[in-house]
């Protein structure tokens, strides 16, 4: 097992349940523990990206994250992506300005091949 690849998984999940928390906060009004919803929307989340086989290729959130969520799960995750993603940098500046590295760094990528 590459430890780069685990170590990438990681950061993914942590990101993603940070920007569940972030939304089920501000949207739920949720005090520390997730709701219902949102648990079962990070739980989702991270089973996804526990079995994503192309960990190695793509960035967090690339369109891969698209293709591999259930519809259902998809259309949740994405608004809670447009919303927690701007409001990231107030949290986890590290996290979110990393995340945009690499997403610019993944577009560059696929425009070149
Ligand atoms: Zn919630």
């Amino acid at each position: 097992m590459d430890n780069k690849i685990e170590l990438k998984r990681e950061r993914e999940k942590r990101t993603v349940s940070l920007m569940i928390s972030i939304y089920c906060r501000k949207k739920h009004h949720s005090k520390g523990v997730l709701c219902d919803e949102c648990k079962a929307l990070n739980d989702y989340a991270i089973l996804r990206s526990d079995r994503c086989p192309f960990m190695e290729s793509k960035t967090f959130c690339s369109n891969c994250r698209v293709h591999c969520y259930k519809p259902e799960m998809r259309e949740k995750i994405r608004e809670v992506m447009r919303f927690s993603g701007p409001r990231m940098i107030f949290y986890h500046p590290v996290m979110a300005v990393r995340h945009v590295i690499e997403s610019k760094k993944e577009k560059k990528r696929l425009e070149n091949t």
